[in-house]
This record gives structure tokens, sequence and C-alpha cells, in this order.
């Protein structure tokens, strides 16, 4: 087939891939076993654990989409990564950006307890001193990019060299930035991962996770532990991401517009101490000046839900030191930047001015409530 630009492999994923009745759109297969047509013969698919039909219409495209040989739906974003560490035995070492999704942090720290993975955690904003930090055991750089929640891009070209270098898998969390505006892969890293749960799905109504791999032995490697394991992607959640990924290009055109709009508008509320947004993506955190105000913020807005994920078509307000990096000790997430005046916006679709409205409008209530209604030095 001819190549497709990405827009046009998104809008048809999975289009007419049923010749029988010519169903526009792909089909749900639901069945677990597939009749074999003779003794040592299969249609290429046997049992839904190993492979299923609209599973594979996922796998196939998302594949192309982040430019690698193959992909791996599972049963979430950390089943995914789950199913990169199967690549890892006792001793491998991971070095891991010290700001990096909490639920992640969680399941490295139980690799390290359980099976002996060392993971350090180091600022991954000087390449020469995570260089230094390599080992004769160390198997993997894990980078998040941008970070989460303090949204610091690292450079993954120079990332993708030193891991070459040094003989070491560069393994990145995409799921912040998208293939939309980010192809790891092409910058230089074997494997990709993803919440698919987040702007993949793009609609909170679906748990999923996906990895993608370049060369044969890794793809080889994951696929056999993906088959071996089995937390793999149910066929209507995988039909649910494939019908996400149509709009995706569309959807985070409009998140980023959005997010550079409220960006530069909290950058002049006066309740606001500080806006981290790296100029692209939807996503962007802030510093209130006085943690007091968090509490009767979150209580004030209206269309901004407080609720803990991303990605999706509506705005959501995450408070990370009690949501998502809770499982990180107190002491150690204050020493990385996450305190309590820290707010993580997902910036959703909606319209700008009404976002912004919602905003101002529970920042001047917040202020009353906390008998603050004079604007704060800076
Ligand atoms: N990676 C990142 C960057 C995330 O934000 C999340 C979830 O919030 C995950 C992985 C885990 O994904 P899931 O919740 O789909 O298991």
């Amino acid at each position: 087939m001819t190549k497709r630009n990405t827009s046009t492999l998104l809008a048809q994923l999975g289009n007419r891939t049923d010749p029988r009745t010519g169903a526009v759109n792909p089909p749900i297969h639901l069945s677990t076993a597939y009749e074999h047509p003779g003794l040592g013969r299969s249609t290429g698919f046997d049992y839904a654990r190993t492979k299923n039909p609209t599973r594979a219409l996922l796998e196939e495209g998302f594949a192309e989409l982040e430019e690698g040989d193959a992909a791996f739906a599972c049963s979430s974003g950390m089943a995914a990564i789950g199913l990169v560490l199967s690549l890892f035995r006792p001793g491998d070492g991971i070095l891991a950006p010290e700001d990096l999704y909490g639920g992640t942090y969680r399941l490295f720290e139980h690799y390290r307890r359980q099976y002996g993975i060392p993971v350090d955690y180091l600022p991954f904003d000087d390449p020469s001193e995570v260089e230094r930090s390599i080992t004769a055991g160390t198997k993997a750089l894990f980078i998040e990019s941008p970070t989460n929640p303090l949204l610091q891009e690292i450079d993954l070209e120079i990332y993708g060299k030193i891991a070459k270098k040094h003989g070491l898998l560069l393994i990145v969390d995409n799921t912040f930035y998208t293939p939309i505006l980010q192809k790891p892969i092409v910058l230089g890293a074997d494997i990709v991962v993803h919440s698919a749960t987040k702007y993949l799905g793009g609609h909170n109504d679906v748990l999923a996770g996906l990895v993608v791999a370049k060369g044969e032995d890794l793809c080889g490697q994951l696929a056999a532990h993906h088959n071996a394991e089995g937390a793999v992607l149910s066929p209507f959640d995988s039909w649910l991401v494939i019908r996400g990924l149509k709009t995706l290009p569309l959807r985070m055109r409009q998140h980023e517009a959005n997010a550079r709009e409220i960006a530069e508008r909290l950058r002049s509320e006066p309740s606001v101490k500080e806006v981290l947004y790296p100029g692209r993506g939807g996503m962007l955190s802030l510093r209130v000046r006085d943690p007091a105000l968090v509490a009767p913020l979150l209580e004030n807005l209206e269309l901004i839900a407080f609720a803990e994920s991303l990605g999706g078509v509506e705005t959501f307000i995450t408070y990370p030191s009690t949501q998502t990096h809770a499982d990180i000790p107190q002491k150690e997430r204050t020493r990385r930047g996450i305190d309590d005046s820290l707010l993580r916006l997902s910036v959703g679709i909606e319209d700008a001015d009404d976002l912004i409205a919602d905003l101002a409008r529970a920042f001047e209530l917040a202020r009353q409530k906390i008998g603050n209604t004079a604007v704060p030095a800076t």
C-alpha cells in the first residue's frame, strides 16, 4: 500500500477489513477460539490471548504510527510497563528520571525489592551526569518526556546516543505527547510505552496500554511474554482505542491550543506563583501562592473536574501530592518539587474562554474563603 500520512492512517484505522460484509468500521471479534482448517494449519488466529483480530488491527496500526516493528496492546498502561519489565533479569539496572509517574515508581520499587532490579532515580537535565551513573549492570534508561508532573522535556535524541554507546535499551513513556508530537523510536528509542487510557483512547472510557518495539529479538521476547502472562487488551477495549485514535490528531491540536491560552492566562492570575508548561501538548502544572487555596479552589470549579487522570476531551485538575504521586514518600516528593502547592491540569478540548472563566471564578472564591481578598505581594 502507498504510504499514508498520519491523519489518513488514523481516520481510516481498521476500516474496510471485513470483505465478507463490506463493513466500513472494524467488527469486534469476541470469539476466543478459532477453527483450524486442518491439521497443522491455522487462519493466523488460534486463541484470543495470543492474537485477536480486533486487537491485531490496533497493534498493527499503532506500530506503524510509532514507526516500530510491532505493538502489543495491554490491559492497562501499568500492564504495558510490566510487560517491558519482563525483559529484565535480577541485577539488570534501570536509570530513570526523578520526576516520574507515581505508579511507575511504585512498580519499579516492587521489582527492586522482589526481583533485585536496581533502579536509580536521577535528574535527567544533565546527560553527562546520567552517563557517569551507568555501571556494568545498567541495562536500560527509562524516560518520560515531558516529565510528570513537572513537565520538563528530556532530549530523547541525546539519550538515544548515550544508550547506543553503552549498549543500553532506551525505553520511553510517550503517554503525554503521543506520537502526534513526538516519535521516540525515530529519535533513538528501542521501546515506547503508553497509557492508552489517556490521549490515545481520549474519552476517559477505556483502560489500556500499548508497547511498541523495534528489532526482531525485542519484539519476539515481548510477544512471547504478552502471550504467556496474558494481560492483553480485550476486543471491545481494543475497538474503543481504535475509535479514539481516529480523532487523535484533531484532539491534540485543540488540547495544545487551549493549553497555550490557559498557560498564558494563568501567568497573570494573582494566586498563581508559577506555571509549568513546556510549550507543547495539553498538560500544564501550576503552583499556587498559598496551599490553603487548593481545597476551596477544587470545590469551586464547575467545568473542570477534580479527577485523577489525563488526556480526555474534558479538562481535569489533579493534586499530585495526594493523588498520582502519593506513593512517593513525602520527604522524597518534596525534594523532587512535588509540594502541596502543585496542581496539574489536563486541558481538554472545551472552549478555552469557558475554562479560563471557570478558573478565574474559582480562584476568586478560594481567596475569599481563606480570607485573602488582596492580591498577594510578589
Ligand atoms: N504512564 C503515565 C505517564 C501515566 O500517567 C500513567 C497513568 O496515569 C501510566 C503510565 C499508567 O497507566 P494506566 O493507568 O493506564 O495503567
